[in-house]
């Protein structure tokens, strides 16, 4: 997986939670990218090629299971350098976004291992948004648990 391909992963796993149940288009990936839209068509192909997403022209895109995997696994490198930066490094919360956009692109499973012991397993990044587990589970610290 390259830099971009995990961008393009992560932005439409995003752009999914916020609309559950309908396909991404084309334009709103762009948006966010801010790129142009014919770009954007060349890599959902090339995604879609690799079995990560799917793509109809006019009913947007989704992820296969195993591209949501590998967004969510960016998801949380992302998440848990944030942690890392504001306990250790003394980052304040709201200048850990840019560094850890490019932390997450390292490619070690172990280093992220030891990272996750080192925090102490940790459930919530500093913008109290949910770490996804290895396997792609959101864990959820128990004080969040809703009844239903
Ligand atoms: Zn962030």
């Amino acid at each position: 997986m390259t830099i971009t391909e995990e961008n393009y992963l992560k932005t439409i796993y995003k752009l999914a939670e916020v609309e559950p149940g309908q396909g991404v288009s084309t334009n709103r990936i762009a948006a966010a990218l801010v790129t142009r839209a014919a770009s954007v068509t060349d890599m959902l192909r090339r995604l879609a090629e690799k079995g990560l997403l799917e793509y109809e022209k006019y009913r947007g895109v989704r992820l296969t299971p195993e591209g949501r995997r590998l967004a969510l696994l960016t998801v949380r490198k992302h998440r848990l350098w944030e942690v890392f930066l504001v306990q250790q490094l003394g980052f304040s919360w709201d200048e850990v976004h840019e560094v850890a956009e490019e932390l997450e692109h390292v490619q070690s499973p172990l280093l992220m291992q030891r990272l996750d012991a080192f925090l102490n397993f940790p459930t919530l990044d500093p913008h109290g948004d949910p770490i996804p587990a290895e396997d792609g589970a959101m864990r959820r610290p128990c004080i969040a648990c809703s009844p239903t």
